[in-house]
């Protein structure tokens, strides 16, 4: 694997970073909520519901559902577009090449899918990820429309009790059905979202950087997770470099 880049801080911090409305849905209600209540409401939604769920023909392929990983209490959710074949056997979200990779990027932020939780008023130090649709499509194809608008309420569930301060989308699929909008990953990259009351970061997915390893995709994910930590008030002054 070639070496990681050197992205320079200052080519994030610029304070061109562009805000665009791209949904009239409402705002969540983003009370919060006992951590406990939404531990039991994050539960039964899995235990209940997706777990037997049958409401698209990806139910026919899996071995498991794929619900979600980290603390629900995570100021940050990764969403990505669907299980791999690691996924579907373990049924857990982003354990192959991609979500190692995806680990190392979170890892380089300060943050981890099993992180300390929030205690005495300290923010989470975890993240919460899932994905669009919560069963493998075959041969990793990207799910059908069809498919994302049978299992996105699922997911908008999932925000909504998870409440996070930021949205992180991973690649294409994810980052239209969370913002409505129908272009290129190379518009809609590197810039903040406003989508019902909460910031989304859209960037690369990790399995896009895998295929497309060169400096200019790992320089372009790992500068929009720089300005996530920028943020959240993480320390950024001692990552300099892509760990991509
Ligand atoms: Fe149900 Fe979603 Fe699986 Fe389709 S992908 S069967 S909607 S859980």
């Amino acid at each position: 694997m070639p070496t990681a880049a050197v992205v320079p801080i200052a080519s994030v911090a610029s304070p061109t970073i562009e805000f665009i409305q791209t949904s009239l849905l409402p705002a969540f209600d983003l009370t919060p909520i006992a951590r406990s209540e939404k531990l039991g409401l994050l539960s039964e939604l899995d235990e209940s519901q997706v777990k037997g769920c049958t409401k698209c023909g990806l139910c026919r392929g899996r071995t498991n559902t794929v619900y979600a990983a980290g603390d629900c209490d995570a100021r940050v959710m990764f969403i990505g577009e669907g299980p791999g074949e690691e996924e579907d056997m373990t049924g857990i979200p982003f354990v192959g090449r991609s979500g190692k990779l995806l680990d190392k990027m979170i890892g380089a932020m300060g943050l981890s899918r099993d992180g300390e939780a929030s205690r005495d008023g300290e923010p989470s130090k975890s993240i919460y990820i899932a994905n669009v649709v919560k069963c493998r499509p075959p041969e990793n194809r990207q799910p059908s429309p069809q498919e994302t608008a049978a299992c996105s309420p699922y997911l908008m569930k999932q925000i909504e009790w998870v409440r996070p301060q930021v949205i992180v989308t991973l690649g294409l699929p994810a980052t239209q059905l969370i913002l409505g909008l129908k272009l290129p990953m190379g518009q809609m990259r590197g810039k903040w979202h406003a989508w019902r009351g909460i910031k989304v970061m859209p960037t690369y997915h990790p399995s896009y950087v895998l295929r497309s390893y060169n400096e200019q995709t790992r320089r372009a994910v790992w500068s929009d997770l720089q300005l996530v930590m920028i943020e959240l008030g993480l320390e950024i002054s001692g990552v300099s470099s892509s760990p991509a």
